[in-house]
């Protein structure tokens, strides 16, 4: 039986850790504005993963905050190089796209 997994921890921050942890979701920013998302990778490769929240980025991600206190990404992450994961990040939960 799969064991349900917990979402990740979100850690808001004006600067981030120099170790991430990785069952936490770091949000840096300062006040009402957001700079980035800042992750380890979920497949376990090691590599920090930066998502610009800034609204003049490109590439640049919508993060909403649930009730709970856990966090959705939008639209999906997708690294092009190395490991190349593509997941979605939805209340703190990991959804892996199938077409890597
Ligand atoms: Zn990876």
């Amino acid at each position: 039986m799969l064991r349900k997994p917990l979402p990740l921890r979100t850690v808001w921050v004006m600067d981030l850790p120099e170790q991430l942890h990785s069952k936490c979701v770091y949000i840096a920013g300062e006040g009402e504005y957001l700079w980035y998302a800042a992750m380890c990778c979920p497949c376990g490769c090691g590599a920090t993963l930066h998502m610009s929240l800034m609204p003049e980025g490109s590439p640049r991600w919508h993060l909403t905050e649930g009730l709970d206190g856990t966090i959705s990404l939008h639209p999906s992450v997708w690294r092009t190089v190395d490991c190349r994961s593509h997941f979605f990040l939805q209340k703190g939960l990991i959804h892996w796209c199938s077409n890597n």
